[in-house]
């Protein structure tokens, strides 16, 4: 089982996508590509529990841009910074 968090890759999305929603996969399942309520390109974050903290278990970023993620590293609560891939440079929240 894996959260995959998804964001509309482009333009502004619907009120499912445009803020971005999040997704549990079982294993083996297929990421989502498309919103499946607007039909919007998605592109893809590592949500909880992969954003690592403070940089101890860092992923090997190479190999998750290559792989379409973004990744980000929280800062502080409830603030991420991006390490990798597309996407905003900063998560508030
Ligand atoms: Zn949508």
């Amino acid at each position: 089982m894996a959260i995959h968090e998804y964001f509309p890759a482009q333009g502004r999305g619907c009120a499912l996508c445009c803020y971005g929603f999040e997704r549990l996969h079982a294993a083996g399942e297929a990421p989502l590509e498309t919103c499946p309520a607007c039909g919007a390109a998605l592109r893809r974050a590592l949500a909880a529990p992969a954003i690592v903290e403070g940089g101890a278990h860092r992923l090997n970023e190479a190999h998750l841009a290559k792989h379409g993620y973004t990744q980000y590293r929280r800062v502080e609560k409830g603030r991420y910074e991006k390490t990798v891939g597309e996407g905003p440079d900063v998560l508030a929240s």
